[in-house]
C-alpha cells in the first residue's frame, strides 16, 4: 500500500521539533539504529494500527557502544532505511548526526540503577546509560503519546519502562513481540555479521530457552533447568547467560512464576545474540 503522504525528514533538533509540531496526534515513536528489517518494521506497523501519526528515528548511537565494540562497522542503509519507513507508512523520519545528538561540551547522563548493571550490563556496563540517556533525548524531542519497543531487547524495554516511571515521562511504553525467521532466530541487525554455519546454528539460542521453560515447568529449580538446557546450545556459540528473571526488576528468579522473562545471551564468535521468552502471568 502506498502512504497517502510523502515522509518527512529532519536532521537537526529544530527541523524534528518543527516538522513533530504539525503532526496529527497521537503520535507513536519508534526509535531505532537503522538497519531497519521485518522486526522494526513490526514496531511502525504496531504504531500505524494504534495512532494516527508515526515518527521514526534513526541514529546509530556511540554512547550505547562500548570501547571495542562494533560502533564503526554497525551496519548503515539510510537510503535503504528511508524508502522503508516511507513505504510503511511513517509520517517523519529524524535522523540526526551525532553532533546534533552530542553537541560539544555534552555531558548529562541517565542511570537507571542495579537494573541497568545486570545480565547485558554486566557484560557491556556503560550500554544501558547510553540507550535510556538517548531515548529520553529522543522523547524530548518528538514528545511521543507513545514509544514502541521491541520484547527482542527485553532488558532494554524493562529500562525504559523504569526511566519513564522513575522521571515520570509522559509517555506510554508499548512493548511489540519479537519478530522471528521461519527456523526461530530472532530478527536482528547484528545477524548478518554470522558466518553460513554460525547462521545455521544460531536456532539452537531459541531452542535452549524453549528447554529451559520446559523444565521449569516440569518443576525443576533454576539452575537444574539451565544446567539441563545448556547442551541444546550449538557447541560453536558460548553462553553468556541463562535465566529467568522478574519482567520488571530484571532480577534473578530461582523458580518459575510470572510476569517473567527466560532470557539468553551467547556469542557466536564476536557476535553476540540475544533472545527472550515472555512467561505470562
Ligand atoms: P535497534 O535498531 O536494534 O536499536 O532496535 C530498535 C527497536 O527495534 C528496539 O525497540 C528493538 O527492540 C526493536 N527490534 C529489534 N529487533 C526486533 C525484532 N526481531 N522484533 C521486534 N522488535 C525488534
Amino acid at each position: 500500500m502506498t502512504p497517502a503522504t510523502a515522509m518527512a525528514v529532519a536532521a537537526t533538533v529544530e527541523q524534528a521539533r518543527a516538522a513533530v509540531g504539525v503532526l496529527p496526534r497521537p503520535l507513536g515513536f519508534v526509535p531505532t539504529m537503522g538497519a531497519l528489517h521485518p522486526g522494526h518494521l513490526a514496531l511502525v506497523a504496531a504504531a500505524r494500527a494504534e495512532c494516527a501519526s508515526v515518527v521514526a528515528s534513526v541514529f546509530v548511537n556511540p554512547a550505547q557502544f562500548g570501547p571495542g565494540e562494533d560502533f564503526e562497522r554497525y551496519p548503515r542503509d539510510y537510503a535503504g532505511d528511508r524508502a522503508k519507513l516511507e513505504h510503511a507508512g511513517a509520517s517523519l523520519l529524524f535522523a540526526p548526526e551525532s553532533g546534533a545528538i552530542y553537541p560539544p561540551g555534552y555531558s548529562t547522563v541517565i542511570d537507571v540503577g542495579p537494573m541497568g548493571a545486570r545480565y547485558e550490563g554486566a557484560v557491556r556496563p556503560t550500554h544501558f546509560r547510553g540507550v535510556a540517556t538517548v531515548v529520553s533525548k529522543l522523547l524530548n524531542v518528538v514528545r511521543p503519546d507513545v514509544l514502541y519497543v521491541g520484547q527482542k531487547d527485553a532488558q532494554q524495554t524493562a529500562v525504559l519502562r523504569k526511566m519513564v516511571r522513575d522521571l515520570d515521562v509522559p509517555v506510554r511504553v508499548q512493548i511489540v513481540p519479537t519478530v522471528r525467521e521461519d527456523d526461530g532466530v530472532a530478527l536482528s541487525s547484528r545477524n548478518v555479521y554470522l558466518t553460513a554455519e554460525q547462521r545455521a546454528a544460531a536456532p539452537t539460542l531459541h531452542a535452549m530457552l524453549r528447554a529451559f521453560l520446559g523444565r521449569l515447568r516440569e518443576g525443576a529449580s533454576g539452575e537444574a533447568a539451565a544446567r539441563e538446557a545448556r547442551p541444546v546450545l550449538s557447541p560453536l556459540a558460548q553462553l553468556d547467560y541463562l535465566d529467568l528473571v522478574d519482567a520488571d526488576t530484571f532480577e534473578p528468579l530461582a523458580a518459575l512464576r510470572s510476569p517473567a522473562f527466560a532470557i539468553a545471551a551467547v556469542r557466536f564468535g564476536n557476535t553476540r545474540l540475544l533472545d527472550n521468552i515472555w512467561v505470562a502471568r
